[in-house]
């Protein structure tokens, strides 16, 4: 019997294994990535399982190994587990859910990992040091590198001012070695952390915390507690049980991952968690999308070596290769942004709840705004529902004012108003009391296009049907889907008109007309385009909390997680542009955003106000969040949700076919279409072929349907069965949606 393995090769249509033989002298793990060789050509794959085979009895030969991408596994057994239950649950191949958990740098051929020369001492320098003339600046040199070590050159030349030269002169004479070694890169590095204490909790923390802790005995007992959804009102001190709960689980030996959503991943939150474990360094991994892709890698790395045992970071984190995993937490679980809008299309916060039951620990929700979903699960019972309804210290909600636009809009002719008086009364106020304002501004709906006036004409763009938004900063019409851009028409192209204009608000557009009203405010707008550039947004935030801002003006990337206490004012500006979509969960985000964005006002020992201006004052959404009633939203909203059977009451699987001809993507859809029909199990819906809202993309006209059944596998299991016995053209391209986000 010989040894051998079985790999997963990247990059196929359809999953391919193949065995190979493990060379003499080579010790490999399932896992691990691999070079092969397939068809005469070199490829990549990973490690799935170890096997014996005796080669004598194969009518084939067996390849060997030809190396390794990485000494160490990339995947542990429990990775490997979820991915299989990632793959048959949406509908993706294995090996694209197994890249997709890794870190671009170490999905190819070769790990990329950086380089760098380092400068250390050689062992018994001392002695040798005698038979040489040692220059002072060659002394200081050697006195830096006997107390700090190993050191990047960069560092000690750049940033310590030791004289290159005299590094060189000490490597001629055989004292100090130079390097090329792997350094790892801390994109905090330059911050030095002060250990926090844990704060004493109140009753309410004290009880959820409790709660998670028994969740962790309970499975050391061999009992399995449900996921627990703590719906805790913002401000109630809900961070503060995480970094305990993970202070507890980091005791016992295990490691923590808690999910943020990239809008919420501020400096401020990093801190709060580098700061409580400061103790030990780079014991917090922090990844995000602001990270340079090599830094990304080695923040991963630290918990690919166990180094760090504490990941904080975005969708992707819950894929972290932590061995001993204690805890899950996700906070702010009902956000969007947790499911990927490419394949595999998974939900993270569902995926956290199976990874912590494949991997036996507690996993913990929590929201001011929990998702349907999760709420239902506790009404059904089964998740755990944990309650935090006061904020920390007992401090009041805020006073919520709705502002009715329609009647704002009267008093003036000159178009659309952003700011009503009382708004701008209260900003007025807010300036001469020396407090702070914190405007928000719901970017989906001020519509930014080219509209005429006289014929209607709206700018679009020519690869996909969808409006282009204007971008005052660099003068060009951008498209948000396909990034395509181009010069503004100065005149209508359909009649000619001169008077086409820019029909609604972007930031830069109101960041405009505020610094105009508001003569003498510091005024900052903080979004994607503003804050481009590295720890711009850390800097801004700093400003802000230093007093140095008046009013910050933002898009979604300012509604959540952060922490001033010295802001007593939030203005809504368009609340309710985000209803008027066609999609079921319209009510729910509305919701949820008015209640986060309230949230931010108040956080201090000075009382919280919160002006919502919207056209649509009466709206259920509206009102139920103006009086912080979470759980009469939820009863209402469930009710309907029942009755149009939408989830959480029955799941949608959303199938869309690609192609840049629009016959044949129009044809293809519904063979399919008639496939699925044919057969359709009882239960399950299939509504009829419809081109999807956006019917153009990137070139691409793009058909679906919707499967509706209240049970997910089934469905896919459907859709397998058919998709089995169906080939396509070869420019038509299926996708399968499971639980979708968006409806096409
Ligand atoms: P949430 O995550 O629910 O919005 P946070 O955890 O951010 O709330 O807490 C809000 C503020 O209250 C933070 O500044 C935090 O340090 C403080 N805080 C939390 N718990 C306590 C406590 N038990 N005692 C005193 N201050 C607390
Ligand atoms: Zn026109
Ligand atoms: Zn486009």
């Amino acid at each position: 019997m010989e040894k051998a393995v079985k790999v997963l090769i990247d990059g196929a249509t359809s999953d391919l294994t193949f065995s190979y033989l493990v060379p003499e002298g080579m010790s490999v793990t399932p896992g691990q990535r691999v070079r092969i060789r397939l068809r005469n050509r070199p490829a990549v794959g990973t490690i799935i399982s170890l096997e014996k085979v005796d080669t004598a009895t194969l009518s084939y030969s067996l390849k060997p190994i030809e190396g390794v991408v990485s000494e160490d596994a990339f995947l542990t057994p429990g990775l490997i587990e979820l991915a299989n239950w990632i793959s048959s649950f949406y509908l993706a191949p294995v090996e694209t859910v197994m890249r997709t958990m890794l870190p671009k740098p170490s999905r190819g051929e070769h790990e990329k990992r950086k380089k760098e020369k380092t400068a250390a001492l050689v062992t018994g320098y001392e002695a040798k040091t005698a038979a040489h003339r040692i220059s002072k600046k060659q002394r200081e040199v050697i006195e830096f590198l006997e107390v700090n070590g190993l050191t990047a050159l960069a560092v000690m030349i750049s940033a310590q001012g030791l004289s290159r030269s005299s590094i060189k002169s000490l490597e001629d004479k055989g004292l100090v070695e130079i390097e090329e070694r792997i350094v790892q890169r801390d994109p905090l590095s330059n911050v030095e952390y002060v250990a926090n204490e844990a704060l004493e909790l109140n009753s309410e923390q004290k009880e959820v915390l409790e709660e998670v802790l028994e969740a962790g005995r309970k499975i050391s007992r061999g009992e399995k507690p449900k996921p627990i959804l703590l719906y805790g009102v913002t401000g109630s001190g809900k961070t503060e049980v995480y970094l305990q709960a993970i202070q507890d689980t980091i005791r016992e030996g295990k490691g923590a991952i808690v999910l943020v959503p990239e809008i919420s991943l501020t400096p401020q939150t990093a801190d709060r968690f580098k700061q409580r474990f400061a103790a030990i360094q780079d014991q917090v991994a922090i990844l995000h999308s602001n990270l340079s892709e090599g830094e990304r890698h080695d923040e991963w790395r630290k918990v690919l070596e166990q180094k760090a045992r504490i990941v904080i970071g975005a969708r992707s984190a819950i894929f972290s290769p932590i061995k001993n995993l204690g805890l899950i937490v996700v906070d702010e679980e009902h956000e969007n942004s947790y499911k990927q809008d490419i394949v595999p299309r998974y939900q993270a916060r569902d995926i956290a709840v199976v990874r912590a039951h494949l991997e036996k620990c507690p996993v913990l929700l929590a929201s001011a705004t929990p998702s349907l979903e999760s709420w239902n699960n506790t009404l059904t019972g089964k998740y755990d529902l944990a309650t935090m309804s006061k904020r920390v210290d007992d401090q009041k909600m805020p006073l919520i004012r709705i502002i009715d636009m329609r009647l704002e809009g009267k008093k003036t002719k000159s178009g659309p108003t952003i700011l009503s008086t009382k708004l701008r009364q209260s900003m007025e106020q807010r300036l001469e009391d020396g407090e702070q304002t914190i405007l928000f501004l719901n970017r989906r709906g001020f519509a930014r296009n080219i509209l005429c006036p006289e014929c209607g004409y709206v700018a679009n763009c020519r690869h996909c049907a969808t409006t282009m938004t204007f971008h005052r900063g660099e003068d060009r019409l951008i498209c948000h889907i396909c990034g395509f851009s181009q010069l503004p028409p100065r005149k209508c192209p359909e009649c000619s008109s001169k008077s086409i204009v820019n029909a609604g608000f972007g930031t830069e557009r109101v960041e405009e007309i505020l610094q105009k009203v508001f003569v003498d405010a510091r005024i900052t707008r903080v979004d994607t385009d503003s804050m481009r550039k590295k720890n711009q947004l850390r800097d801004t935030l700093n400003d802000f909390r230093a007093k140095k801002i008046d009013i910050l003006l933002g898009t979604q990337m300012i509604a959540k997680g952060l922490h001033f206490p010295n802001v007593t004012l939030v203005g809504i500006l368009n609340a309710d542009v985000g209803l008027h979509i066609p999609d079921f969960r319209a009510g729910e985000r509305t919701f949820q955003l008015l209640t986060q964005v309230a949230g931010r006002a108040g956080r201090g020992e000075l009382e919280g106000e919160v002006v919502v201006q919207t056209y649509t004052p009466h709206h259920p959404s509206i009102q139920h969040a103006r009086h912080h009633d979470f759980e009469g939203f939820a009863e209402q909203e469930l009710q309907m949700r029942k009755q149009f059977g939408h989830p959480p009451f029955q799941r949608m699987v959303l199938v869309t076919v690609r192609s840049v001809h629009q016959e044949r993507a129009e044809f293809s859809l519904k063979t399919l279409h008639a496939r699925l029909k044919r057969g359709l199990p009882e239960g399950m819906g299939l509504t009829d072929p419809l081109p999807s809202p956006l019917v153009k993309s990137h070139d691409q006209w793009r058909y679906q349907v919707i499967l509706k059944g209240l049970n997910p596998r089934r469905m896919t299991e459907h859709i397998r069965t058919v998709m089995k016995d169906l080939t396509f053209p070869s420019d038509v391209i299926v996708t399968f949606d499971v639980d979708p986000y968006s409806m096409g």
